[in-house]
């Protein structure tokens, strides 16, 4: 007796690059069978029509300061994933981490959670746990050794490897983000960076990126493209990772299918000079918080707002929206959200990154095959994170599902409303359980944390 029966499933063959009809039968947490007349099961799926793939995995997520939320949930964004699909995700990128790893995952461990997360451990966070407040200065010797022993016990309290957010810090040099990965002596620890710099500036940038893993010999993710050259620089920045990639160095990046960012307005990234590099004005960037939420700048309310509200959360519109979508074409770009809310206020990425991804440029626009898009949003983050038992419907693979309508799956969020959720998505499931049906939530604590070491491949 299989717990749940998905029929007339439309199920994805990413070796033959195809589509077969089946029934994929669920037991306990896994997928069990997938075939033919499949014995009987507690709860029937007629997904006639329907597609059936592997839960989305979305290796970039903010993830939520555990219990900061506006609807009483500890879970501000994995609900937001949970909604459009996403099965896992990864926390702690771009540096950060909003709460400590054994807080947040401890926390996960007694209470389920909406998606399973992995994390990776952010480098300035550990800067800021050494006691380091001036982004713009370089790290003492000292505060390296420390920030060391700290990697040392992220990575046995399960991180998936370590993310760098340079431009956020602009005193990290070189060698100081060499000597942080020394701590691994690990070579199956990922790292993940936000570039240095962006604009004219992100080519040199991925060169620095490319040679950290070409120095300490672990596999790079460049974190969302996008928003580093989307702004007349994509073609080149893809040339200059490809040739690496044909050289044969570890790397990949993601990208989330939006033309505008979001950080906190005090960050380094606005900066003097951004407005010249982007080449825009004031009025691209839109605050996203209260008490000015919704209000374009100009610039005397851009350096108010910097000084006064530096953490309040903003989106600059700075990105061309064809450059986002040919990052997302290559072969070698995850799609991802980048995540990140507080108190359900942020930029819709969050609620709304996939099944744009799957209406807007898949079937709307065919800039990219059904087939494509689905493999960049589970197989290939599956491979990267080494999830040897996701990103596909076989038998033996973790019960993490997703169905929905091609012909209808669109995303609802906007800048106005960042975190409705989209249409078309009528079952997540998440290890073997429902979790969403048709829209409403029955079960958003599902997930578990994930501890482990990416697995060579
Ligand atoms: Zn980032």
């Amino acid at each position: 007796m299989y717990d749940i029966k998905i029929i007339q499933a439309r199920v994805v063959d990413f070796v033959s690059n195809t589509f077969k009809t089946c029934t994929v039968g669920i037991k306990d947490s896994e997928i069990v069978s997938v075939g033919e007349n499949l014995g009987d099961a507690k709860i029937v799926i007629n997904a006639e029509g329907k597609i059936v793939s592997p839960g989305f995995i979305d290796i970039h997520i903010h993830e939520e300061i555990i219990g900061d939320t506006t609807d009483g949930d500890d879970y501000d964004i994995a609900n937001k994933m949970l909604m459009m699909g996403v099965t896992t995700g990864v926390g702690g990128n771009c540096g950060n981490n909003r709460q400590s790893i054994n807080d947040f995952l401890d926390f996960i461990d007694k209470n389920g959670a909406p998606i399973n997360y992995l994390t990776f451990i952010g480098h300035n966070f550990l800067r800021s746990q050494v006691g380091i407040d001036n982004r713009y200065r370089k790290a003492t010797q000292l505060e390296i050794c420390k920030m060391k022993e700290l990697v040392q016990a992220a990575i046995k309290e399960g991180v998936i490897g370590i993310s760098f957010g340079l431009e956020y810090s602009p005193g990290v040099n070189f060698d100081e983000i060499i000597q942080i990965c020394s701590a691994t002596n690990n070579e199956q620890v990922l790292l993940s960076a936000h570039y240095r710099a962006d604009a004219d500036r992100g080519i040199e940038s991925i060169h620095e990126m490319i040679e950290i893993s070409k120095t300490t010999g672990m596999p790079m993710q460049i974190s969302h493209l996008g928003s580093c050259t989307a702004m007349g620089m994509m073609r080149e920045s893809l040339d200059v990772i490809q040739e690496a990639i044909r050289e044969g160095v570890d790397i990949e990046a993601d990208c989330y299918p939006y033309e505008a960012f979001s950080t906190f307005i005090g960050s380094a990234v606005f900066d003097e000079g951004c407005f010249e590099r982007w080449n825009k004005t004031y009025d691209s960037i839109m605050l996203m918080e209260d008490p000015y939420r919704g209000l374009r700048c100009d610039k005397e309310l851009f350096y108010k707002v910097r000084k006064e509200y530096p953490n309040m959360l903003v989106v600059a519109f700075v990105m061309n929206e064809e450059e986002v979508i040919e990052a997302i074409k290559a072969p070698f770009v995850s799609v991802t959200s980048d995540g990140l809310y507080r108190k359900g206020q942020g930029h819709p990425r969050g609620a709304g990154s996939f099944p744009k991804v799957l209406g807007k440029y898949v079937r709307d626009m065919k800039e990219l095959s059904l087939i494509s898009a689905l493999k960049k949003m589970t197989l290939m983050p599956a491979n990267r994170l080494g999830l040897n038992n996701k990103g596909r419907i076989e038998e033996g693979m973790d019960a993490d599902i997703v169905i929905f309508d091609s012909e209808t799956i669109v995303d609802c969020a906007t800048f106005e409303n960042p975190t409705k959720p989209p249409k078309g998505i009528e079952y997540v499931i998440v290890n073997g359980k429902i979790a969403v049906e048709n829209n409403i939530v029955l079960n958003a604590r599902l997930g578990k944390a994930i501890k482990r070491f990416r697995s060579k491949k």
